[in-house]
């Protein structure tokens, strides 16, 4: 799919999308959905209304472990688009200091029949706590229940709220002065009405369309629902750390982020939630910036694609599946000792490492001439060909193994970021971006290095 690409980073399903066949044999009521084109590749039609709802329960019961009922008549979430909104918050709240003791407490505003958000943030951060709110009878009666099917009622709460023109959104939820979140979230109608759906996403019923009246309109779309939420954060400020909405159209996005912006004490950050052929845009503002580490703030790789298009693209490879993310880094840190290559520490967390190296002088290359010249005298004195994994070296590398500059260039020879994140499927993965497009070449030759020197660690 075109945007998958784009999807969070340490969303599983950016490079393991669900695997149809497979669901299919474990889950014997989502087979008679399951298709075949003429050269076998296996699809399902998301048209049909049951198969999102179908798909959502089995990838909630086999990745989550989750068990969730979902009313054929309301709207069915799709796994990982929710997923890549709890990923982002969670970055938002890992940019965002907080008291030692407390624990993390997140309002979901209008959380649906399934209750995804909260069951999703719940798996990854046990430590967490909800407060989710909801305005149809029908999906708060499902919502709770889901909550107790899967024993979560100690850490997520459901309020049901009055559906009138002046139910807050936020401003009810506080009747003690010292009531307080770290983050809301907000996934709201974004249509103003029936005419407006069927000019955007047209009279053919696609997944979307399957959400009831209440869930998919409301009074001025996502727009004002997003005006109303920002009323009510110019009255709460600092009672929230983080004010954060999903918005459905870029032009409501555009517009938000404008008028949001001209306040000079709100810092406003923005993400692009992609998957499939859709993106729907995520707008965060705080009146806490103190707490903040800007740096730390997430950017989508949409968002570095289309700001810069002279960013280099990074380098990506993912090891095996059962290693702890501490133990690859024990190893990378290992090896770039030897390299003699000196680093920071940006991130370190137990889903992420972000590391700034600098290189003098590419020994990579001197070590692998060695180790070559090791396994050619072992071949000569009778060992096997076949064992021999040698990597070819480029002129380029050649030269930069003499550690011969190409003009223009500063005295270090390469700085870039590594990236080492494990995603919810527990799968490690290594990025390596440089920003300076020359250095590319040189940071292709280093990570086909420790690649083999990482997955030689492992085996
Ligand atoms: N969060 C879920 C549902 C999104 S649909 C998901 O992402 O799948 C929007 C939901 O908000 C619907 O369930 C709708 O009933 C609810 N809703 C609409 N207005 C609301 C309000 N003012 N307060 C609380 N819930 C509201």
């Amino acid at each position: 799919m075109a945007l998958n690409k784009h999807m969070h980073p340490r969303n599983g399903y950016k490079d393991n999308p669900p695997d149809f066949i497979e669901l299919s044999k474990q889950y014997p009521e989502f087979k008679p959905y399951v298709k075949y084109n003429p050269n076998g590749k296996a699809f399902v039609n998301f048209r049909i209304p049951s198969v999102v709802r179908i798909l959502t329960k089995c990838l909630l019961h086999k990745d989550f472990e989750l068990d969730v009922d979902l009313p054929s008549d309301r709207l069915s979430p799709t796994v990982p688009s929710r997923l890549n909104y709890i990923l982002w918050i969670e970055d938002l709240l890992n940019a965002t200091s907080q008291e030692f003791t407390k624990q993390r407490h997140i309002v979901d505003i209008g959380t649906g029949s399934a209750c995804i958000y909260p069951l999703l943030g719940m798996r990854n951060n046990p430590d967490w706590k909800f407060t989710a709110t909801e305005i149809d009878s029908l999906n708060f009666k499902n919502a709770v229940n889901n909550i107790e099917k899967n024993s979560l009622k100690s850490s997520i709460k459901v309020l049901k709220v009055d559906k009138s023109a002046t139910t807050s959104l936020l401003l009810h939820l506080f009747q003690d002065a010292n009531d307080g979140f770290d983050l809301c979230m907000c996934n709201p109608p974004f249509f103003n009405d029936s005419s407006e759906i069927e000019t955007k996403i047209g009279p053919i019923a696609n997944s979307s369309c399957h959400a009831n009246d209440v869930e998919s309109i409301t009074d001025g779309g996502d727009l004002a629902f997003a005006h109303k939420l920002f009323e009510e954060s110019l009255e709460l400020k600092q009672k929230v750390t983080w004010y954060t909405i999903l918005m459905g159209k870029k032009s409501s996005f555009v517009t938000f982020k404008k008028q949001i912006s001209k306040y000079s004490e709100i810092l406003v950050t923005t993400y692009e939630f992609c998957q499939g052929r859709t993106i729907r845009w995520g707008i965060g503002w705080s009146f806490c910036s103190d707490m903040i580490t800007e740096s730390k703030l997430p950017r989508s790789s949409l968002q570095n694609a289309t700001k810069n298009s002279e960013v280099v693209k990074p380098i990506t490879f993912s090891l095996r599946k059962t290693l702890e993310l501490n133990y690859v880094y024990d190893s990378l840190k290992r090896e770039l000792s030897i390299l003699g290559i000196s680093f920071m520490e940006i991130e370190n967390n137990k889903n992420l490492v972000i590391l700034k190296l600098q290189c003098e002088k590419c020994n990579w290359v001197h070590i692998r001439r060695r180790s070559r010249k090791r396994k050619l005298d072992g071949v000569c004195n009778g060992g096997s060909v076949k064992n021999l994994n040698l990597i070819e070296e480029s002129p380029l590398t050649k030269n930069h193994s003499d550690c011969t500059l190409p003009n223009g260039v500063a005295s270090t020879l390469l700085q870039c970021e590594v990236t080492i994140l494990k995603d919810f499927f527990d799968h490690i993965k290594l990025q390596f971006k440089t920003e300076i497009r020359i250095q590319k070449e040189v940071m292709n030759t280093l990570v086909v290095y420790l690649k083999r020197i990482l997955l030689s660690d492992i085996t």
